[in-house]
């Protein structure tokens, strides 16, 4: 017989909404009708962008388009196929050879996006007699990664050094559960620079306490490429722990402004990700204007080092200014800057109303950020003219007083 009173089995999804409208924790999409840049047009209005991550102004400088381009015409639109089939250019080699020259490992393999890169490296390398150790407040996809892998994991509280020598110490002391001998990897996960709060991993005392207990560091610098170390290397470089970090992710999705992931480590790691990495055996390849355009990215941090400096002084100069105003930046040490003010309905009210005065600063709520968390993000990038940065300073000090967010 029929159940007739399952009219319709999908009737939790309206419920699941309207519960997240009550809670002032729906967020409908912003559309953006032009280029990204410091100015942009999003939902109809010109308005300065505070919320792309393109760090260095990449992702409409004109030899980056040129370079596209370019690579449309002579390799066309698509790869047609995953790398492992009929999907590998000499251009993806090429990028990969320029990638690893750069970060100063023997090999790089790309993947089709950061958060591939994530799902795709740590199953792959981890397994039932391992364990993986992550700081409690790493990316969706270094999660998600750690779901698709075997290994158990346990989690250190954020960017504590003591704390993740505890949980060494007691994994290499009592071994795998049931008595069943050492555990062949522990894989110490962390990211290079946080997303939500733009602090900087202690990645120093990382590497120190892991070679202590035999563990190897995995690091992904998504937010660190392009933003730390010279021209943008990223973590390792930045602290000068060359050779000691054994896997270093990073994207070409924000700062390299185009998109992409990439793991880089020994060359074993890279043959190894070649055959097993499920991303990379089952989804297609880069079309060939990303992978032209990232390769020409490069070229463009290596050569225009002005950008990495214009984005860490007007950095600074808007952490300043916010902070004279009264805002909580919280404990950001790079370009991306939080204002945090703890209500999810403070927040998106905040967002709101600098869009109406034409500044772009996306609101971030739960579950991205924890329930009295609510906060703008915002980052600066190297684009933003000093004339466009007062603006939105203005903006944040008359919106701010006006919903008594500070004082004045
Ligand atoms: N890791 C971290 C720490 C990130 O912040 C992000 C992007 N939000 C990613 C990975 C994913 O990168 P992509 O956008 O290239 O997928």
């Amino acid at each position: 017989m029929t159940d007739t009173t399952r009219e319709n089995p999908l009737a939790f999804i309206a419920d699941e909404l309207e519960e997240l409208r009550a809670k002032h924790l729906y967020r409908p999409l912003r559309i953006m009708s032009a280029e990204q840049g410091p100015v942009t047009t999003v939902d109809g209005r010109e308005v300065i962008s505070l919320s792309s991550n393109d760090y260095l102004g990449l992702t409409h400088h004109p030899r980056m388009k040129a370079a596209a381009i370019e690579a449309v015409r002579e390799y066309g639109a698509g790869s047609g196929a995953v790398r492992t089939i009929a999907g590998t250019m000499s251009i993806h080699e090429a990028l990969e050879a320029e990638l690893a020259a750069f970060k100063g490992t023997e090999a790089v393999l790309t993947f089709q996006s950061g958060f591939t890169a994530n799902t795709g490296v740590i199953p792959t390398i981890t397994g039932e007699a391992d364990l993986i150790v992550s700081d409690a407040l790493n990316h969706a996809s270094i999660i998600d990664g750690m779901r698709l892998s075997k290994a158990p994991r346990k989690v250190f509280p954020h960017a504590d050094v003591t704390g993740l020598e505890a949980v060494l110490r007691e994994a290499t002391e009592q071994g795998r559960p049931g008595g069943a001998g050492p555990y062949r990897l522990i894989l110490v996960v962390t990211d290079g620079v946080f997303s939500m709060d733009g602090d900087i991993a202690p990645l120093p005392g990382i590497v120190e306490v892991a070679e202590r207990y035999g563990a190897a560091v995995f690091v992904d610098d998504a937010h660190a490429s392009g933003v730390l170390g010279r021209n943008g290397r990223g973590t390792v470089d930045h602290f000068g722990l060359h050779g000691r970090v054994a896997i270093q992710v990073g994207t070409l999705s924000k700062a390299v402004g185009v998109l992409g992931g990439y793991v880089a480590g020994s060359q074993d790691l890279r043959d190894l990700l070649v055959q097993r990495a499920r991303p990379f055996l089952f989804s297609t390849s880069h079309p060939p204007a990303v992978v032209e355009a990232c390769r020409e990215a490069i070229r463009i941090m290596e050569e225009e080092t002005w950008r990495i400096e214009r984005l860490w002084s007007s950095t600074r100069r808007f952490k300043v200014e916010l902070a004279r105003l009264g805002f909580d930046t919280g404990r950001s040490e790079t370009p991306i800057t939080p204002v945090i003010l703890g209500e999810a309905e403070a927040a998106i009210r905040f967002s709101a109303r600098l869009f109406e005065e034409g500044v772009f600063a996306t609101s971030v709520v739960f579950p991205t950020v924890a329930l009295d968390q609510a906060r703008l993000r915002t980052i600066v990038t190297a684009a933003l003219t000093d004339e466009q940065l007062d603006r939105a300073l203005a903006a944040f000090d008359r919106v701010g007083r006006e919903l008594g967010l500070i004082a004045g």
